[in-house]
């Protein structure tokens, strides 16, 4: 299990490291085909950055050469908002007041006619709170099967699962699962997540190979830049990635790390800042690391920088978000989990992406590449 292999790593020791890389371990890093997770760290140090433009161009020749000019379209549909855990900085926190909405099954399929009509998507991706005992595994379930008429690609954010209830729902349709970690330090973990499962740390990052061990089409791994030092977390996200294409070789990766949006819950606000240039500089360096893993922006970001980093090196992206569940159809006007930084139109979003030589597909890869 992963939470065994990161025992050995620590937070500390890798933090003094990125920061004491040099520009020849950057050079060193930019010259290899293969990086190691100690290239990364060179990457996403503070030395790369004078070499942000040569970081771009390799990551746009790799991404051309794997994914070509194409970009995967989602959208997320939040089927409940009810949740038994109090991240401290989510507006679905248990001890907001709130309305909570767990959505029927003609509410669900209402949904799904609802953003058929924004544009063709096929892949949606179902979120939910974390209460097992008000909307568990059965009905996370049955949310795929209804989706599948509408939708060829069906992936999961949910809270963390048993292996054998991945494999249930996986054989009900579901072709990935996506989680984040938020965070990998250990120590500090529980300062966000102080109550409910998501306090389990050890669950949580071992819910990654739980999934593997299920056989998983397609595994989403995310941090949630704002809580710790951004570069260590990632760095312990590169090794987790590692680790699992080690294990479960056969399974797809994606990574994600959005950066916090203001919530409702009292304006948590993030202890780290990330700037446009770093977020580009961590972009480029998870495609120079990893030439085929999935980089996914969601509409947190803002529309510019989605259109730009679309050209060089991210390849899914959401598009015509709505973070409360029923907001397509059912319940627009409802609490959001988070505010949405690039309100376009899917429309409005493919055109963009069109005017900057780009191919939004509506598909899964794999539909693309058979
Ligand atoms: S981040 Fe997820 S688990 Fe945490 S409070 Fe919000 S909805 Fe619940």
């Amino acid at each position: 299990m992963f939470s065994d292999e990161l025992k050995k790593i620590s937070w500390s020791d890798t933090t003094s490291a990125i920061m004491s890389k040099t520009e020849a371990d950057v050079l060193r890093a930019l010259r290899k085909e293969r990086l190691d997770v100690d290239d990364f760290m060179a990457l996403v140090s503070p030395a790369a950055e004078p070499y942000l433009e040569t970081m771009a161009r390799l990551s746009q020749k790799y991404t051309m050469e794997r994914f070509g000019k194409t970009m995967s379209m989602f959208i997320p549909l939040y089927i409940t908002n009810s949740c038994t855990n109090s991240c401290v900085y989510c507006g679905f926190h248990v001890a907001n007041k709130m309305k909570r909405t767990i959505l029927t099954e003609a509410e669900i399929v209402n949904e799904y006619k609802a953003i058929k009509k924004l544009g063709p998507f096929e892949n949606i991706l179902l979120v939910t709170g974390e209460n097992p005992a008000k909307a568990g595994v059965e009905y996370i379930a049955r949310a795929v099967e209804l989706a599948k008429p509408y939708f060829s690609n069906v992936k999961i954010e949910v809270m963390p699962l048993k292996a054998e209830e991945y494999k249930y729902i996986a054989d009900c349709g579901m072709n990935g699962v996506i989680c984040f970690q938020e965070t990998y330090n250990r120590q500090n973990y529980n300062i966000y997540h102080p109550r409910g499962q998501k306090a389990n740390f050890e669950w949580r990052v071992n819910g990654f190979d739980r999934m593997g061990q299920a056989g998983v089409h397609t595994i989403g791994m995310g941090v949630l830049i704002g809580l710790e030092d951004w570069r260590t977390d990632v760095t312990m996200m590169a090794h987790h990635l590692r680790y699992l294409q080690k294990h479960y070789w056969k399974t797809k990766y994606s990574v994600n790390f959005p950066r916090m949006r203001p919530s409702e819950n009292g304006g948590f606000q993030p202890n780290v800042l990330m700037s446009d240039r770093e977020l580009a500089q961590l972009t480029f360096a998870y495609r120079i690391f990893d030439h085929d893993v999935d980089i996914s922006y969601s509409t947190r970001e803002p529309a510019e920088i989605r259109d730009h980093m679309a050209c060089l090196g991210v390849t899914t992206m959401s598009a015509e978000s709505k973070t409360e569940p029923g907001g397509y159809f059912s319940y627009p006007q409802t609490l959001e989990q988070f505010h949405v930084s690039d309100s376009r139109t899917a429309v409005e979003v493919e055109a963009a992406l069109k005017k900057n030589g780009r191919e939004p597909v509506w598909k899964d890869w794999d539909n693309i590449l058979n």
